[in-house]
């Protein structure tokens, strides 16, 4: 079985007609704090806390600071804040004034993308 399945196989690469569904695997992975779904890094919003300790949505994934990335949506938001989770994963805590704001950031932040496409 091993013998006839080898020959085969190397006439097959031999003749190299793969089709053309190689996944691009280049684009950077990254894990929602809140949910723990690992989609591609554009596919979620990064908050951040800037070296002065702000938070805020960094839409461009480019801010200084240290990040934990959601997805661009309320209720993994909503579920990284209550838990904590987001808190934890930018070291910092987060009162409620704040919490307000990443949610009209990550609000108009969506909406961007959205609009965009
Ligand atoms: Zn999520």
């Amino acid at each position: 079985m091993r013998r006839t399945a080898r020959s085969s196989e190397a006439r097959r690469s031999a003749s190299a007609v793969k089709p053309q569904a190689a996944p691009p695997r280049k684009l950077p992975q990254r894990t929602c704090v809140a949910c723990r779904t690992t989609r591609a890094k554009r596919d979620l919003v990064r908050v951040v806390r800037s070296p002065l300790g702000e938070l805020s949505v960094d839409l461009r994934g480019k801010a200084p600071g240290r990040g934990a990335y959601l997805d661009p949506d309320r209720a993994c938001l909503e579920r990284g804040l209550a838990g904590g989770i987001l808190a934890k994963a930018l070291e910092t805590s987060i009162d409620d004034l704040t919490a307000d704001r990443l949610r009209g950031e990550l609000a108009a932040g969506a909406k961007t993308r959205t609009g965009g496409r």
